[in-house]
C-alpha cells in the first residue's frame, strides 16, 4: 500500500485523504469516462521551504488536453494553480507523485459525455523508485495497444488502462517485470506506463507520435536532453527484431524516470549502458533543479 499525501482535492475543497469518498454510482468508475495525469516532485535539495514539480506546465497541458475529450473545459492554467495550492497544503517532505483525474463526477448510467457532471480531484503518494533502477525484464505483451480510430490516444483515459493492466499482469504473472505492446501494425509501440527507445550503431531510436504511443512527456524530456548531449535521435517504427539485438533499451517515464531494460523475452541484452547511465543521469540532475540549462523544466512551489 502506499503511503498517502495527507490532504486530497475533491470537489474545490481540501479533505482529509481518508475522508475523500465518491459515490459507488459515479460515471466515471463504471465507464471509465475519466482522464490522469502522473507528476512527480521533490523538496528542493537547495531549499527546505521549496518544493520542485518537474514539467508541470506540461504536464497541465497534456491534461486539459485530455479533459476536451471528455468535453471538460479545463484551462491549464486552472489545473496548475490547484496543483500548487495542493502542494502548499500537503507540504511534502520526501519525493512524491501526483495524481489529478479530470473525471465524471455525474450519477447517471448511461454512457455519453454531455449533460454529465465533470469534477477535478488531485491526491499524492510518497514515491521512490517504480521501477528497479538495476534495469527490468519484459514479455512481449499478447495485447496489442489501441489504435487512434477507436481510442483517443492522445489522451490519457482512464479506461483505456485496461489494456495496460491485462499487459503488465500478463508480464508478471509469468516471471517477467514488465510489458511491451505493439501497435496494430505489428511495430513496437511502449510500455504499460512508459515509452521505449533502444540504442542501435550509437543511435537513439524511438517510435514516432504517429505509432499510436502516449505523447510521454518523459520521451520529450530524453529526446531533448539526448540531442543537447550529441546523440542523433531517430524517430521511427521500431521493429521487435531491433529491440532483441539493441546495444541498449530503456524505459521513460514519470514514475518509472529512466529505467534500463535487461532482457527481452529470452534475449539479455549487454550489462554495459553508457547510453542510458548517461540520460538517466541528466534527467535526474536536472529534477533536481542542477543544470541551469534545463532550470526552465523545473516548476519551484514556495511553501511560505
Ligand atoms: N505511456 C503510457 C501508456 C503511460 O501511461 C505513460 C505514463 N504517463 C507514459 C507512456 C509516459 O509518459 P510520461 O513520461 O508523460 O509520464
Amino acid at each position: 500500500m502506499h503511503t498517502f499525501l495527507p490532504y486530497a482535492y475533491l470537489k474545490g475543497s481540501f479533505v482529509e485523504f481518508e475522508k475523500a469518498t465518491l459515490s459507488v454510482a459515479t460515471h466515471a468508475l463504471h465507464y471509465g469516462t475519466a482522464a490522469f495525469g502522473g507528476m512527480r516532485g521533490i523538496p528542493d535539495p537547495q531549499n527546505s521551504r521549496q518544493i520542485l514539480l518537474f514539467r508541470a506546465d506540461r504536464h497541465a497541458q497534456r491534461l486539459s488536453k485530455s479533459a476536451r475529450f471528455l468535453k471538460y473545459d479545463l484551462a491549464p492554467e486552472e489545473i496548475l494553480k490547484t496543483l500548487e495550492s495542493f502542494v502548499r497544503k500537503n507540504a511534502p517532505t520526501t519525493p512524491f507523485y501526483l495524481r489529478p483525474l479530470v473525471y465524471t463526477s455525474d450519477l447517471g448510467i448511461s454512457p455519453r459525455l454531455h449533460n454529465v457532471e465533470k469534477d477535478l480531484l488531485v491526491y499524492g503518494i510518497e514515491l521512490g523508485d517504480y521501477l528497479s533502477p538495476e534495469g527490468v525484464s519484459c514479455r512481449i505483451s499478447s495485447w496489442y495497444r489501441q489504435e487512434d480510430r477507436s481510442f483517443p490516444l492522445r489522451g490519457k483515459i482512464s479506461g483505456g488502462y485496461i489494456t495496460s493492466s491485462m499487459a503488465k499482469t500478463e508480464a508478471v504473472e509469468s516471471g517477467f517485470d514488465e510489458a511491451i505492446m505493439m501497435n496494430s501494425q505489428g511495430k513496437v509501440c511502449e510500455a504499460s506506463g512508459m515509452n521505449i527507445f533502444i540504442v542501435r550503431d550509437g543511435s537513439i531510436v524511438t517510435p514516432g507520435v504517429d505509432q499510436d504511443i502516449l505523447e510521454g512527456i518523459t520521451r520529450d524530456s530524453v529526446i531533448t536532453v539526448a540531442r543537447d548531449l550529441g546523440y542523433q535521435v531517430i524517430e521511427r517504427p521500431l521493429d521487435k527484431s531491433e529491440l532483441l539485438i539493441a546495444d541498449e533499451v530503456f524505459l521513460s517515464g514519470t514514475a518509472a524516470k529512466v529505467t534500463p531494460v535487461k532482457q527481452i523475452e529470452n534475449y539479455p541484452l549487454p550489462k554495459e549502458r553508457p547510453v542510458t547511465e548517461a540520460l538517466k543521469k541528466m534527467i535526474t540532475s536536472i529534477t533536481e533543479n542542477r543544470e541551469p540549462r534545463y532550470n526552465s523544466w523545473v516548476h519551484p512551489v514556495s511553501l511560505d
